[in-house]
């Protein structure tokens, strides 16, 4: 028999890893703040739920998906949280993007109640998990990782074993750190070949098939050509992440300069645009200076 899933988080990331949960053939209970939300995944198949502990003690394991590691707690450890619902050797699957001290702390909440906990952050955006081929990074015990493998190949294509908790956090601020860098090159790039007079479709397969080609330009250049930036991922998640990413730099002793100079550049767009904004809007502030 397959596990059962609460599913805590269905925004614009976790709605659609939920989605593909079900469509695997997953039991899901539901919890999200926002009716339509969970309204959304009813009609999939989901079951809704009162609480993130009413959700856990249905299914007996959690996923959540949310927006800062203060939310993931308040989900996890507050009042009605899933560790008032999961039973002794439940599992806590946090998919949501945390810095390493913020999940390896809140591992240590869960493990303190006997709930173990798999960190899963992925890396790809919601086209991909709307297609189901994100790709996972975990953090956690390997035997662990084996039991729910099942479901987190449910919802990615690929998934990699890093180490520990906590070791997933680092890759996938890594990557998120090199992604926001990637995005903002990309603007510039375009905003060159713009201001060469150059046609922008030509111009964005010539960079494709180019050796200054990257995954952001391939697939975020386009959502920015044809105007709708719609790549469904915020300014504020962008700068809770390269925050995760400058802290890192700290620690270690890393000095990040690019890193810093793109959260400059992150934080001038959530003046201009909002927080709400798409990350991709960010190419807005060079097509407004020039
Ligand atoms: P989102 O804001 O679209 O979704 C967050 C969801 O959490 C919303 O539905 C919201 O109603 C719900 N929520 C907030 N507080 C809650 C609470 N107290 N109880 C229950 N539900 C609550 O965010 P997202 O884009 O889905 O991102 C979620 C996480 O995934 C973040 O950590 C983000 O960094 C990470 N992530 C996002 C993407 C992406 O492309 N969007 C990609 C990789 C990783």
């Amino acid at each position: 028999m397959s596990e059962s899933y609460a599913f805590i988080g269905l925004g614009h990331l976790g709605g659609n890893l939920a989605a593909s949960l079900i469509r695997n053939g997953f039991a899901v209970t539901v919890f999200d703040r926002d009716p339509t939300a969970v309204e959304r995944l009813v009609a999939l198949g989901a079951t809704a739920t009162s609480s993130p502990a009413d959700a856990a003690a249905r299914a007996g394991n959690a996923i959540s998906c949310l927006p800062s590691p203060k939310v993931s707690e308040a989900v996890l450890a507050g009042p009605g949280g899933l560790l008032e619902g999961l039973p002794q050797g439940g599992t806590w699957i946090e998919m949501s993007t945390n810095g390493r001290d913020d999940i390896m702390r809140l591992a240590a909440l869960a493990s303190a109640k006997g709930v173990e906990t798999l960190e899963c952050p992925v890396t790809g955006g919601v086209h991909l998990a709307a297609a189901g081929k994100i790709t996972a990074l975990v953090g956690g015990d390997a035997a662990l990782y084996a039991r729910h493998r099942p479901a987190i190949e449910a919802m990615c294509a690929r998934s990699f074993l890093m180490g520990p908790v906590g070791s997933a956090a680092v890759i996938k601020v890594i990557t998120n750190m090199l992604a926001f860098i990637h995005l903002v090159a990309a603007g510039e790039a375009l905003m060159l070949a713009k201001q060469g007079g150059l046609d922008l479709a030509q111009s964005y397969h010539a960079i494709v098939a180019s050796s200054g080609n990257s995954f952001v330009h391939e697939t975020e250049s386009q959502l920015i050509l044809n105007g709708s930036y719609d790549i469904g991922f915020t300014m504020d998640l962008a700068l809770k992440d390269l925050g995760f990413a400058l802290a890192m730099g700290e620690q270690s002793g890393v000095p990040l300069d690019l890193a810093s100079r793109v959260n400059a550049i992150f934080q001038q767009g959530k003046a201009a645009y909002g927080g709400a904004a798409w990350s991709t809007q960010i190419v807005k502030l060079l097509e407004d200076a020039v």
